[in-house]
């Protein structure tokens, strides 16, 4: 039976055939691509990096392009994941929480992502086991394949329809081996016998092992991970050796010949400075054109397209490698050892900078033993200081004491989310005379609960699931440095992730003593944006605006962050102040955008 005959008779649960594929309305076979991405040897070989940026070439030629990421884990989502653990929880604007790499994708593509780009084990369970209570698997016992394995097939194809994409890429969590990601391999490679020919690209990315004792780079390593993934019946297409150096032709020619794949499509993918290199590293090595051939998309490609959008980017990528100016930005953080844990707002730094001509350097602060007397010295040097989310009551009060020292003595400060909460308590212990002020969170019974779980949150309180997520409209207070930072546009739209708020009954006596919230939600007295006058840049915000910066249009606060924190490095510049210095950048970036529409 040929692939044809078999989508034809396969569709449906029947005595009569053992294939099962449910297929969603509207796929049309041939139509989308894959390319699926899977890693061997170890993990954390840059799955999501690599994928994105090979994403990001074919996406610059014109094609429409869909990632999705396929996570082993039982988990529903990503959110009671610790981010110690697992890399910070990204929420994309429908409220789903996601791995890290959502975010990769995200910024690399300059693409908002849905649920319908993240796929756990336990969403693929939990719609098998739904559909056994309905009884419509017809009677037959219900299997890892074909049952589980044409849910993995069906969420691709779903995938594939909704987004109208050319491309699909796949990208396979853990290492090739792993019990828990064996049946979304299987998975792929039915789609692939399914699809037919030249209409799945697999990728294995591999490590190529350099012992310091040896001096010299091995490739067994490698050429067994790969081998394992052949055993379970998918020949890879291309291979990307990552390694601390450039692989040699030697260990190329050896892997080529243990794993059918030709030696023009073994690619070295050593380490780099940034990740935004790698497109080009991959554009060199001619990744981009290899997938294209392997998968027929000659025709579809644009490439007078590609060359404004290549030109765009090589603009930040020269602006990055060139930065002038140096700022120093404290960042306080309870998990200040994994940097995993902070990516959006490393990348939203960082993006910010380029803009600024600045390269940020961030100083991780852990606030647990910071405290009053000693927060000026903990502080010296800085030119900008960030308090970004966080849960619980450790290093709380080393924050405030953070906070407060920022406030009194000039410095610029960005508070988001938690930080925004602890920039309320410090305000309202300081300022308002309130010296009890508190969040629920970290005193239960406090007498004055500044910041409070939510009134619309209380009642699904206990019943899990109870944040409050996704992106949310704001309505922006005329004449403020928000307002300015977002264009002068009566609103904005930022992403939420949190179950406490400032409560309601305080923001009389907070704003009479002179906070400013310059950012609400449209029709409830949710306090989203915060800012203190006279001060060169005070601001916090309910929100996580980290996670919508993106490379070529970095986010507004950050950019009022930056811009303050070079003014206050460079004084002899005499800089305009942050919301006119990131006025002008949105206006840049605004026109970039125009002249590229226009013109392509
Ligand atoms: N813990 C706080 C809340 O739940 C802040 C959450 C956060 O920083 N993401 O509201």
């Amino acid at each position: 039976m040929n692939s044809d005959d078999l989508l034809a008779s396969v569709s449906d649960v029947s005595d009569e055939s053992e294939f099962y594929t449910p297929m969603p309305d509207g796929y049309i076979r041939g139509r989308c691509r894959y390319v699926v991405i899977v890693g061997t040897v170890i993990s954390g070989l840059g799955k999501g990096i690599f994928s994105s940026s090979l994403a990001k070439l074919l996406q610059d030629k014109g094609l429409k392009v869909a990632p999705i990421k396929l996570e082993g884990y039982l988990n529903i989502d990503s959110g009671t994941l610790n981010p110690f653990r697992h890399g910070e929880v990204f929420v994309l604007d429908d409220g789903m929480e996601c791995d890290m790499d959502l975010g990769t994708y995200e910024r690399m593509l300059d693409l908002n992502l849905t649920r319908d780009n993240f796929a756990t084990s336990g969403q693929v369970f939990t719609r098998v086991l739904e559909k056994e209570r309905h009884g419509e698997y017809l009677g037959r016992d219900v299997q890892m394949i074909p049952h589980v394995t044409g849910e993995v097939k069906m969420r691709l194809r779903e995938l594939a329809v909704k987004s109208n994409a050319d491309v699909v890429f796949v990208e396979i969590g853990g290492t090739v081996g792993d019990v828990e990601n064996a049946y979304y391999i299987e998975a792929l490679r039915e789609l692939a016998y399914e699809e037919g020919p030249n209409s799945v690209c697999f990728v294995a990315l591999t490590y190529v092992l350099e012992p310091s004792t040896l001096g010299e780079q091995k490739s067994k390593a490698a050429q067994l991970g790969i081998k394992r993934l052949m055993e379970m019946g998918v020949q890879p297409h291309i291979i990307a050796c990552r390694s601390a150096r450039a692989v040699t032709e030697k260990v190329r020619q050896k892997i080529a010949q243990y794993t059918n794949v030709p030696l023009a499509r073994v690619f070295s993918m050593h380490d780099c400075d940034s990740i935004y290199i790698i497109p080009s590293m991959l554009r060199e090595a001619g990744y981009d054109f290899e997938v294209i051939r392997l998968l027929k998309l000659e025709q579809r490609i644009n490439l007078r397209k590609e060359r404004k959008a290549w030109l765009k980017w090589c603009d930040f990528l020269d602006r990055l490698e060139a930065l002038k100016y140096k700022v120093t930005i404290g960042v306080t953080g309870k998990y200040t050892t994994v940097r995993d844990s902070y990516a959006s707002i490393i990348h939203a730094l960082d993006h910010a900078g380029v803009h600024l001509n600045s390269d940020v350097d961030i100083r991780w602060i852990d606030t647990t033993d910071i405290n009053d007397d000693n927060v000026a010295e903990k502080l010296a040097g800085l030119h900008g200081m960030l308090v970004p989310g966080g849960f619980g009551v450790r290093g709380a009060e080393g924050k405030i004491a953070c906070i407060g020292y920022a406030r009194e003595n000039n410095v610029p400060f960005l508070g988001i989310c938690f930080g925004f909460q602890m920039a309320v308590i410090e305000f309202a212990r300081n300022v308002c005379g309130l010296k009890k002020a508190n969040s629920t969170e970290i005193e239960p019974d406090t007498d004055e609960p500044v910041i409070s779980v939510l009134p619309e949150q209380k009642k699904i309180e206990g019943l899990g699931g109870n944040m409050r997520l996704g992106g949310k409209d704001i309505d922006l207070t005329v004449d403020t440095v928000a307002w300015r930072l977002f264009g002068q546009k009566p609103k904005t739209h930022m992403r939420f992730r949190h179950r406490l708020e400032v409560d309601p009954q305080y923001i009389d006596t907070l704003s009479k003593n002179g906070m400013i919230f310059s950012g609400k939600a449209p029709n409830q007295p949710i306090m989203q944006i915060l800012e203190l006058p006279d001060h060169p840049y005070f601001i916090g915000t309910q929100a996580h605006p980290c996670m919508t910066s993106r490379p070529l249009n970095p986010q507004p606060m950050f950019v009022g962050l930056v811009a303050a924190a070079k003014k206050l490095a460079y004084p002899q510049l005499q800089l305009p102040d942050p919301a006119a210095a990131a006025e002008l950048i949105l206006q840049q970036t605004r026109q970039l955008q125009l002249t590229t529409e226009n013109s392509s």
